[in-house]
């Protein structure tokens, strides 16, 4: 229980990586604030079983992390409501695959709002209440394409890069304040996400799942197997520990060896 006693905000939680990380940093001891889209009935059934699986207090916002205004709303409710934002996981994240003289401009602006944008709006709403006690964990998850690039994801790649540059940025001004700030970059991992995009996939290209899964997703990961929600929730829990207050303005890859290469 070794985040007993702090709360915590996570962005785009109501499913895939953030809702481990919510699970996760519960597990601790903490209270969070979860976020994101999906079915209320099912958002409703995780917020209600994080508290009666980890004794702690969840609460949910809706807040679309593309406007401003509601991150600043969200993160002031979590203080308000939770008493303070010790720890802010920023994760929301969406895709958009296409060539970039073919990317239609407003998915190009919504792509930079949600995976970069937001970032610096929470942490910016964050950050003078972590200063006024102290102490502050930041962690936002990037993505391999933080470090490298693939073809046609032009918006998701420039702005997981930028990610990685708020990070070291934001860690060099807060390091007198016991605030680390660091990022996360994973490469494939098992999400429901994912999950979806076999069947296209074995259609489009005539492949059976197997070789979807070993020729086409995990070819780039030397491991030749997916990272686990948990494994990246394992490391942000990591992140907000003690035993890491000298880890700040990194972005450490969990990626089986992607960007090794
Ligand atoms: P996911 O689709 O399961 O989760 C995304 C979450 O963000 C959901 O809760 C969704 O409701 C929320 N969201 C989307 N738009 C939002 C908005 N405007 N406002 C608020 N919430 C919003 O996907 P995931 O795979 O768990 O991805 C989470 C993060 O991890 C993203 O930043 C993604 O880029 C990153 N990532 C994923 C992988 C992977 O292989 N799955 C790899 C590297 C990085």
């Amino acid at each position: 229980m070794s985040l007993r006693g702090k709360s915590g905000v996570v962005t785009g939680s109501t499913s895939g990586i953030g809702l481990a990380y919510a699970r996760a940093l519960a597990a601790e001891g903490a209270d969070v604030l979860i976020n994101g889209f999906g079915d209320a009935q099912e958002i409703e059934r995780e917020r209600s079983r994080i508290e009666s699986e980890f004794g702690v207090r969840a609460l949910y916002s809706p807040a679309d992390m593309a406007e401003p205004a509601e991150i600043a709303r969200m993160i002031a409710e979590a203080e308000q409501s939770l008493g303070a934002v010790d720890i802010l996981i920023n994760n929301a994240g969406i895709q958009h695959v296409a060539p970039v003289e073919d990317f239609p401009d407003e998915t190009w602006d919504r792509i930079l709002a949600v995976n970069l944008s937001a970032a610096f709006h929470a942490i910016k709403a964050a950050v003078p209440g972590m200063k006024r006690r102290g102490w502050g964990r930041i962690v936002s998850t990037a993505s391999a394409h933080s470090l490298v690039a693939s073809p046609f994801k032009s918006a998701y790649v420039t702005a997981k890069h930028g990610l990685a540059g708020l990070t070291k940025t934001v860690a060099l001004e807060l390091a007198p304040h016991k605030i680390t700030c660091n990022c996360i970059s994973p490469g494939y991992v098992w999400t429901p996400l994912v999950e979806r995009q076999i069947p296209d996939t074995m259609k489009a290209r005539g492949l059976t799942q197997e070789q979807v899964i070993k020729d086409v997703m995990l070819l780039a990961q030397p491991t030749k197997e997916f990272v686990t929600v948990e494994q990246v929730a394992a490391l942000a829990v990591f992140l907000c520990s003690d035993a890491a207050a000298q880890i700040t303005g990194a972005n450490l890859s969990v990626d089986g060896g992607w960007t090794a290469a």
